[in-house]
């Protein structure tokens, strides 16, 4: 077998058998592709794209390139949850508390962020003396006894994705949804869960800026859990504005805190509820609306709140010591009027230069530093009131901020958090 007949293949539009498919992700795993024979496949799949049964072939071989979790020694059905990546994105940090808190088992791996989007390891390590790595037994240990335990991922989970996916991130191959869906998906099977429920982001602060890409890349992960025999759900939810009211590591705990403890925001509250509510029926095999009921009431009892408090108890952290920047700068409106846009991404991007996010994969991060935003969209805000908190030592350009936020005499319409589930 030979690269330059395979990248002839896709570049004319044909289908590559698993063969063809395994030669070209475990030779370039050996370093026997170079870099510039990958991109130009790449690009290929990227322009030409890849039947249903090729993805499922290159999320097979992929997943099959590393460590396989074996989650055998945690009794019960496990969950794991996976989002696509958004800005302020601390749903993991609130659903999983409230799923444990029913009794289900939660094993999960997490990553860290990069790029503009937030990684669950790196907010989790704003909390003094947190332990994002355990070994095997620490991890079903706690699974066993606590129903949650997070641990980073393994360094051998699915090596050719790793080194797939740095390739494509310096080669304008990262936008194509076959291989989003394998890349996401070989993870998540290797990764042990016996169910996945999917969080797939759309809009500004989204990977995916379209409703319709969103669908087919939903519908295409769904389809892969199926064809490993795991139950894959995929909720479509809203990422045109950031995720409750903060930005940055640590505000972004103290925010998840908040919100399980009855003071949350409200549209990031009814995500939360949502997808916990759908994991507990997709364990329990139960209707949505009473898993529902399940899931409001062990918030309205703040169970999630215990169980977030056992969590960190748990893997040695002190949740009485989630440090955020002392100095602040609380940032003006120039206008009155109504929150009717906010560019998500630009914030995301200002939030990252301050410290908060990485460029490069060893950047250190500053878990300190972030965004508080005081009106969010659809929010009035007055001349002179404070719209955004920068927590930050470092000088600052304010209008950079304020630019983020359209203001206008009319209030825009209400917008929905999640258009859709696919199952
Ligand atoms: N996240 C992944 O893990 N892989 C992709 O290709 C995109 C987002």
């Amino acid at each position: 077998m030979n690269i330059l007949d395979i990248i002839e293949k896709k570049k004319n539009n044909q289908t590559l058998n698993y063969d063809e498919i395994n030669f070209f992700v475990n030779e370039y795993l050996n370093n026997n592709i170079k870099d510039y024979q990958m991109s130009s496949l790449l690009m290929a799949i990227v322009i030409n794209g890849m039947s249903d049964d090729e993805t499922f072939n290159l999320t097979d071989v992929m997943l099959k390139s590393g460590d396989i979790v074996d989650l055998n020694n945690i009794d019960g059905i496990k969950i794991d949850k996976h989002s696509t990546g958004g800005v302020g994105d601390k749903t993991s940090l609130v659903v999983l508390p409230l799923v444990a808190s029913t009794g289900i088992k939660i094993a999960k791996m997490s990553g860290r962020g990069l790029g503009f989007t937030g990684g669950t390891i790196d907010k989790l390590e704003s909390i003094e003396n947190f332990k994002t790595s355990l070994n095997k037994e620490e991890f079903s240990n706690n699974v066993n006894t606590i129903n949650i335990a997070l641990t980073s991922q393994n360094d051998n989970l699915v090596p050719a994705d790793k080194k797939i996916y740095a390739l494509r991130d310096v080669s304008g191959t990262t936008e194509s949804i076959p291989l989003i869906a394998s890349s996401i998906m070989s993870k998540k099977l290797a990764s042990g869960s016996d169910k996945i429920l999917l969080d797939v982001k759309v809009g500004k602060g989204a990977f995916m800026k379209s409703l319709k890409d969103a669908k087919l890349l939903a519908s295409l992960m769904v389809k892969i859990g199926k064809k490993f025999n795991k139950e894959t759900v995929a909720v479509i939810s809203n990422m045109e504005y950031p995720l409750g009211r903060t930005i940055g590591n640590a505000l972004e705990v103290k925010e998840a805190i908040d919100t399980l403890d009855n003071k949350g925001e409200e549209n990031f509250l009814n995500l939360c509820l949502h997808e916990a509510s759908l994991m507990v029926s997709m364990v329990n095999n139960i209707p949505f609306k009473q898993a529902y009921n399940i899931i409001k009431q062990k918030y309205e009892q703040k169970e999630g709140l215990k169980k977030l408090k056992e969590f960190i108890n748990m893997q040695g952290g002190n949740i009485n010591n989630i440090r955020v920047s002392a100095k602040k700068i609380e940032i003006k409106s120039n206008f009155s009027g109504y929150i009717n846009d906010i560019d998500t991404l630009k914030l995301a991007k200002l939030c990252n230069s301050l410290g908060a996010g990485r460029q490069n994969k060893d950047d250190v991060i500053n878990h300190e530093v972030g965004l508080y935003l005081n009106k969010i969209y659809g929010e009035k805000v007055d001349k002179g009131e404070t719209i955004i908190t920068v927590y930050t030592n470092k000088n600052i350009k304010e209008e950079e901020y304020l630019n983020c936020f359209k203001i206008e005499n009319k209030r825009a319409k209400k917008q929905k958090i999640i258009y859709d589930v696919i199952k």
